[in-house]
């Protein structure tokens, strides 16, 4: 939040996030979408804040009153509603939409293409034979493609105007 006569941090563009405990899910939206989110659950304030502030980080937070600590970097959200947040999110100019690369959601590393023959044993038959397109994440290894799940994430984006 912004004080007056307080100078704006410059954050990077994309801008990165770090997500406090209560916002684990909309930490893996935004990761979907390709944003950069650290979560840090089960770690004090004062720790978020440093990581928010090291890396030049949005503070996404349920908490007024860490928000505020985080000054110009913090950023309250009002909804429980993961779409209601993630509009948030895109009302506050913070978020436009999906980036190039999806990041893994459990990683929040850029997933990378691979070849449809790598992953003839590690997918089911079935996906195998009727997906085209493989993405493998470079850190926890897992195969990700455009299933029903990632379906259903295409059209909440789409519900939100995206
Ligand atoms: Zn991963």
């Amino acid at each position: 939040m912004i004080a007056e006569g307080e100078q704006r941090a410059t954050p990077s563009s994309p801008p990165r996030f770090v997500a406090d405990a209560m916002l684990g899910r909309l930490a893996k939206w935004l990761r979907m979408l390709g944003y950069d989110v650290v979560f840090m659950p089960d770690v004090p304030d004062i720790d978020i804040l440093r990581r928010a502030r090291a890396e030049s980080r949005f503070l996404l937070t349920r908490d007024t009153a860490l928000a505020r600590r985080a000054r110009s970097l913090g950023v309250f959200i009002h909804h429980q509603d993961l779409k209601a947040q993630l509009r948030e999110l895109a009302e506050k100019g913070l978020i436009s939409g999906p980036l190039p690369d999806t990041r893994c959601p459990i990683c929040n590393v850029p997933l990378q293409a691979v070849p449809k023959p790598h992953v003839r044993d590690r997918v089911p038959p079935y996906v195998f034979q009727t997906q085209r397109e493989f993405y493998e994440c470079p850190q926890c290894h897992r195969i990700y493609w455009a299933g029903t799940h990632w379906q259903n994430v295409q059209a909440t984006w789409k519900e939100i105007g995206w």
